[in-house]
């Protein structure tokens, strides 16, 4: 056994002590991630709490990791990347979210943003999210069972729309709830096929840049009790 298992055995805390934590600080840094208050909200954001017990030891790898339902929270490299981008241009106050899954990257987000909405198409996941925010007292989320393909009109414009599952094109409802400046990051492709893509509403029409491959589950159709 290496010294540093060794440690953790000894300490109780195992693989989510806080030493494993900044290891994956260090790393995300060295692969890119500059934005300070992003690496430091993946700090203090308690990741082994949005997966199973079983896999607790393993929340402070650069992994996704699956969460039942033929689903995964999103590898910290990927939330922290997102996140990254779509602060880039400023503060931002409402950010539409698709794809709540485990709750993580709605965690990160709602410590980065004054509101996040946040949509997810399977209940079950939807609820164990919400408790977990709530257990982590972040209270400026809202969440949405239904449809990310339809977005939430009834409250658009929002200055920024993060996807975190790959659309086959970019849903038309979410570019119409982008507010003028705002940014939207979203993986689009197919199988295995897909690139990460940043749009940005401009005064006339929109740009969109793509930023490289990504590997990301499939956006479905329709909610999902
Ligand atoms: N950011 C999440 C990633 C979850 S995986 C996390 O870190 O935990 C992608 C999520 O998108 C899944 O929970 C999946 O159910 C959801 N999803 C897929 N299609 C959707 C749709 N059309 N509308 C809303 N959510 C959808």
């Amino acid at each position: 056994m290496g010294r540093e298992q060794d440690d953790m055995l000894r300490s109780g805390i195992g693989m989510t002590s806080q030493r494993t934590r900044e290891r994956l600080i260090q790393r995300l840094y060295e692969e890119g991630i500059s934005n300070a208050r992003v690496l430091e909200v993946i700090r203090r954001t308690p990741r082994h709490l949005f997966v199973d017990e079983a896999l607790a030891h393993r929340a402070y790898e650069d992994t996704a990791l699956p969460i039942g339902n033929n689903q995964t929270i999103s590898q910290p490299y990927m939330v922290a990347r997102m996140s990254e981008l779509l602060l880039e241009a400023g503060p931002l106050d409402k950010v539409l979210e698709i794809g709540t899954g485990s709750g993580y990257q709605t965690a990160v987000l709602s410590q980065l943003v004054e509101r996040v909405f946040s949509v997810e198409r399977i209940k079950v996941l939807q609820d164990r999210a919400k408790e977990r925010l709530v257990e982590l007292n972040l209270r400026n989320v809202v969440f949405r069972w239904g449809d990310g393909w339809e977005g939430w009109p009834a409250l658009a414009p929002y200055n920024g729309i993060i996807v975190t599952a790959v659309a086959t094109d970019v849903p038309q409802a979410l570019l119409d709830q982008l507010a003028p400046g705002g940014r939207m990051v979203i993986p689009v492709g197919a199988g295995e096929v897909q690139q990460l893509m940043l749009i940005i509403r401009e005064e006339q029409g929109f740009s969109r840049h793509v930023l490289g491959p990504v590997r990301f589950v499939p956006l479905l159709n329709g909610p999902l009790a």
